[in-house]
């Protein structure tokens, strides 16, 4: 599931954009997009040659008031952190540029590999041009056209060369999970005590990049990972002055993750920025758990986790299987049950329930409740069979797909969450006609 990251970076109107699309667009066995909220253009999947990577548009990211400089510190200082390589983009009828070298000077912080690629290399005189730019220090520069999609091969070849060989042997024991929410929630607080108070995992071999912003910890003998820790410990954390930002770095973390933990605060209720957050973790597929933290700060009644929890039902009712688990990040409370619940949800993600027992619950519910009738037509359901897990889909054979109707489905997902434990993960049913 963890897909290396490679980050575009330079200077305004290089081109980033339409070397992003170009990249993106090279995918010749194109992935089905999940529906859903719409992909947010900056950050995407590509694939070359069987190798898949998230690629980020560090420059498409607007950044209210901020002046050029402020700009390509907060580009350089996402791709330094964010990324496993850079392409460094540069604009060839430009030459190289102060502002190139500022960029330059940025990424030589960083030990993750930075390719050069020299945009707008339209024809072979242009081409000729880009020597000037080994004075920026990255070696071999690769001359691309973005628009016109030469040497965009090469320059693939190069990042798949230089991407982590190791990302795909992570542990297959361990749990990923992601702790995401809108700034000063709370989520620094959480992730540190729970760092704080496990074992923490130190991995002596060399270790991935990912690693780095990972942090590995085992409670009660299972493992866990906290995905992005370094990104959610940081203080004055860049990405979180935009929320578009803040939204797409909760994407990453969601895709690299089994489990997200949606944080919210109990002190100033629910934001629509909240919403936002959760319709991404929902579409991902992911397993999903509500962490209401500051919950030593409100005044209580008896009633008032109950009183919360309806707010939330009803603000986010698409995450209705979601558990919901009132914490303080400050007192401790409840914390532990944070990786608990991780593990539940990871299981009831991965539960497979047989086709044979599938079909016992079938035939029961249809004694129940009729099928649904459309323009005199009845749904006929003959047989139900889980297809995979994480998240558990099933594919139910009907006599006619179209009678299927969402309220059915509703009712029959309904039907599989109170027979078998699937909270936390969402439940995908297929309408197929039997053959
Ligand atoms: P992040 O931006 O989501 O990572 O949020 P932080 O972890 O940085 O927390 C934002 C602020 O809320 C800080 O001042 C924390 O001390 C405070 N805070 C975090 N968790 C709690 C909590 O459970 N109770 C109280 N009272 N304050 C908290």
């Amino acid at each position: 599931m963890v897909l290396p990251v490679v980050a575009i970076v330079g200077q305004p109107n290089v081109g980033k954009s339409t070397l992003f699309n170009r990249i993106i667009n090279q995918r010749l066995a194109i992935v089905e997009d999940k529906p859903g909220v719409t992909r947010d253009r900056n950050y995407a999947q590509a694939e070359w040659l069987g190798h898949k990577f998230d690629l980020i548009d560090t420059g498409g990211i607007t950044w209210e008031n901020s002046n050029i400089e402020e700009e390509i510190r907060a580009q350089a200082e996402i791709a330094i952190e964010e990324a496993d390589v850079i392409i460094f983009l540069t604009n060839v009828a430009n030459h190289v540029t102060n502002l190139d070298e500022r960029i330059a000077q940025m990424l030589y912080q960083t030990k993750k590999p930075v390719i050069l690629a020299v945009n707008k290399a339209d024809n072979p005189e242009q081409r000729m041009d880009i020597y000037d730019f080994y004075s920026l220090g990255f070696g071999e520069p690769i001359p691309v056209s973005s628009v016109h999609g030469t040497g965009i091969g090469d320059l693939l070849d190069q990042i798949v060369q230089s991407l982590p060989k190791d990302l795909e042997q992570n542990d297959k024991e361990q749990i990923s999970f992601s702790v995401i929410g809108r700034p000063n929630v709370g989520k620094s607080s959480i992730v540190n005590r729970l760092v704080g108070e496990n074992r923490v995992i130190v991995n002596n071999e060399e270790g991935t990049t990912r690693d780095a912003v990972d942090t590995p910890f085992e409670t009660d003998g299972t493992k866990f990972r906290i995905v992005d820790t370094a990104g959610i410990r940081r203080r004055g954390k860049v990405y979180e002055k935009t929320e578009k930002y803040s939204v797409m770095r909760a994407m990453g973390a969601i895709e690299h993750s089994d489990v997200v933990c949606l944080v919210l605060d109990a002190s100033t209720g629910i934001r629509e920025q909240d919403k936002h957050v959760a319709g991404y973790a929902h579409d991902a597929g992911r397993g999903i758990i509500i962490v209401v933290n500051k919950w030593d700060l409100p005044k209580k009644t008896s009633n008032s986790g109950k009183d919360f929890e309806q707010i939330i039902r009803a603000e986010f009712q698409y995450l209705d299987y979601a558990p919901i688990l009132f914490v303080s990040a400050k007192t401790g409370q409840n914390l532990a049950k944070i990786p608990e619940l991780v593990r539940r949800v990871s299981h009831n993600q991965q539960q497979r329930i047989k086709s044979s027992v599938l079909n016992d619950l079938l035939l029961e519910t249809s004694k129940l409740v009729p099928t649904p009738m459309i323009k005199g037509k009845r749904l006929r359901v003959y047989y139900m069979t889980q297809v995979s897990t994480n998240p558990p889909t099933f594919v139910v054979f009907v006599n006619d797909p179209e009678l299927m109707h969402f309220s059915y489905q509703r009712f029959l997902i309904n039907q599989l969450r109170e027979n078998f434990d699937f909270s936390g993960t969402p439940i995908k049913i297929i309408a197929r006609k039997r053959k």
